[in-house]
C-alpha cells in the first residue's frame, strides 16, 4: 500500500497509523497542512472493507479540511482521522476512544479531533479524558449540524441567485438526498422559505419525519437523481456525482452538504458542460467547522455571522468561474491554495 506515492497523498505533513492491542483500536490520523494553524477535522468510524479504502478516505477528507478551513477564513489547518471499526457493533467504545485519545494527545496539539460520521460527542468526550485536543463537546459549541445546514441553505440561495437570478426559493423544487442530522435542518430552512421538497434516505424514520413535518415527497434512493427539480442537494455520502448519476440529473444546480461530492475532478467539467452550477462542497458545508472554531469563547451571534459569509464567498467563486470560463471547483481550489500558501 503506497503512502507517499498515494494518489491522494498531496504533500500531507504527517500520517500516523495507530494500533492499540488491548482495545483493538486501528486508526489513521492524517495531518494535511498546518500553515494556518493546528489541523482540525472530525474522527470518522467506518467498517472499511480494506485498509486501502480507509487510507484513501482519510487523505481525501483531511485535504478537504485544509481547503475548507482556509476558504472559511479560519486560523486552522486541515486534518482528519478514521477508526477502522463497525460503528453499530463495537462492544467496548470506552476502551477504543480512550486509546484513540492517547494517540491524539501524542501529537501535542498538531491535530484536534471532533465527531464525524459514525462517532458521537459522547465518544469524543471519552477521548477528552486523555487529551485537551478535542472540539465540539456537548456544553461548548455543541452539535455542528444546524450550522452546517444554515451555511448549506445560504449556499443554495447564492447558487439560485447566480444561476436563476432569484432571491427567493419559494416554489423551487429541491431534491435532498439524505435527511440525517444536516439534511433535516436543511429541509426545515427550505420549507420555511416555500421550497418544494423531494427527499430520499435509507433510514425510514428520518424520511417519515421530513415527510410529516415539511410535506416532503418521498422517493426511492436510486430515483433521486432523475427528479424534475431545480436543485439537487447531496446530503448523505460522497462521490454521488459520477458517470452513472450525471446523465440523469435534471437540476441546474448541485448544492448540498456532503463531503467529496465529485467522484473525480473531471466531473466538475462534466457538470459545467451541461450548464449545471456546482457549489464546491467544502465551501458550502463549512458552517459546522466555523461554529466549532468559536468553541473556546462561544458566541452564537459571531458564529452565525461568520457562517452567513458563505453566501458571499460562493458568489465570488461563481462569478470568477464565469469570468474565466473555469469550473467552480477549480476556482475554489485556487482561492484556497492562495490563502494557505500566503500563511506559510
Ligand atoms: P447523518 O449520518 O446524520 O445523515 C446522513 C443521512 O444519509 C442518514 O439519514 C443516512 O441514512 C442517509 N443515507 C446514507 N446512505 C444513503 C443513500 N445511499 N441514499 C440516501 N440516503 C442515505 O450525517 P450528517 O451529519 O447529516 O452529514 C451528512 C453529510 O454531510 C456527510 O457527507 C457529512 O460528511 C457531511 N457534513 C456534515 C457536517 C455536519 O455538521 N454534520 C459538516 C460538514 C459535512
Amino acid at each position: 500500500m503506497a503512502v507517499f506515492n498515494h494518489p491522494s497523498f498531496d504533500e500531507h505533513e504527517q500520517v500516523v497509523f495507530c494500533h492499540d492491542k488491548a482495545s483493538g483500536l486501528k486508526a489513521i490520523i492524517a495531518v494535511h497542512n498546518t500553515n494556518l494553524g493546528p489541523a482540525f477535522g472530525g474522527t470518522r468510524m467506518w467498517n472499511y472493507p480494506s485498509e486501502e479504502e480507509a487510507l484513501n478516505d482519510v487523505l481525501r477528507l483531511s485535504k478537504g479540511m485544509t481547503y475548507k478551513n482556509a476558504m472559511a477564513g479560519l486560523t486552522m489547518g486541515g486534518g482528519k482521522s478514521v477508526i477502522i471499526a463497525d460503528p453499530q457493533n463495537t462492544p467496548d467504545r470506552a476502551a477504543l476512544f480512550t486509546a484513540f485519545g492517547r494517540f491524539v494527545n501524542s501529537l501535542g496539539g498538531r491535530y484536534v479531533a471532533a465527531e464525524d460520521v459514525g462517532t458521537t460527542p459522547a465518544d469524543i468526550k471519552i477521548a477528552s479524558s486523555q487529551t485537551p485536543y478535542v472540539a465540539g463537546l456537548e456544553g461548548k459549541s455543541g452539535d455542528p449540524s444546524p450550522f452546517t445546514a444554515l451555511g448549506t441553505y445560504l449556499g443554495i440561495k447564492a447558487a439560485v441567485k447566480h444561476q436563476l437570478g432569484r432571491d427567493s426559493l419559494a416554489g423551487l423544487r429541491v431534491a435532498v438526498q439524505g435527511v440525517g442530522h444536516v439534511g433535516y435542518y436543511l429541509c426545515k430552512h427550505l420549507h420555511q422559505e416555500g421550497a418544494k421538497l423531494v427527499v430520499t434516505d435509507i433510514h425510514q424514520p428520518n424520511l417519515q419525519r421530513v415527510a410529516n413535518e415539511f410535506g416532503a415527497t418521498v422517493v426511492a434512493p436510486q430515483d433521486i437523481y432523475q427528479q424534475d427539480v431545480d436543485i439537487y442537494a447531496p446530503c448523505a455520502l460522497g462521490a454521488t456525482i459520477n458517470d452513472v448519476t450525471l446523465p440523469q440529473l435534471k437540476a441546474s444546480i448541485v448544492a448540498g452538504c456532503a463531503n467529496n461530492q465529485l467522484a473525480e475532478m473531471r466531473h466538475a467539467q462534466a457538470l459545467q458542460q451541461r450548464g449545471i452550477l456546482y457549489a464546491p462542497d467544502y465551501v458550502i458545508n463549512a458552517g459546522g467547522i466555523i461554529n466549532v472554531s468559536f468553541e473556546n469563547q462561544y458566541d452564537v451571534q459571531q458564529s452565525t455571522a461568520k457562517v452567513e459569509q458563505i453566501y458571499n464567498t460562493l458568489l465570488k467563486v461563481f462569478s470568477q468561474a464565469d469570468a474565466q470560463a473555469r469550473t467552480t471547483a477549480d476556482v475554489a481550489d485556487e482561492m484556497a491554495r492562495a490563502i494557505i500558501n500566503q500563511a506559510k
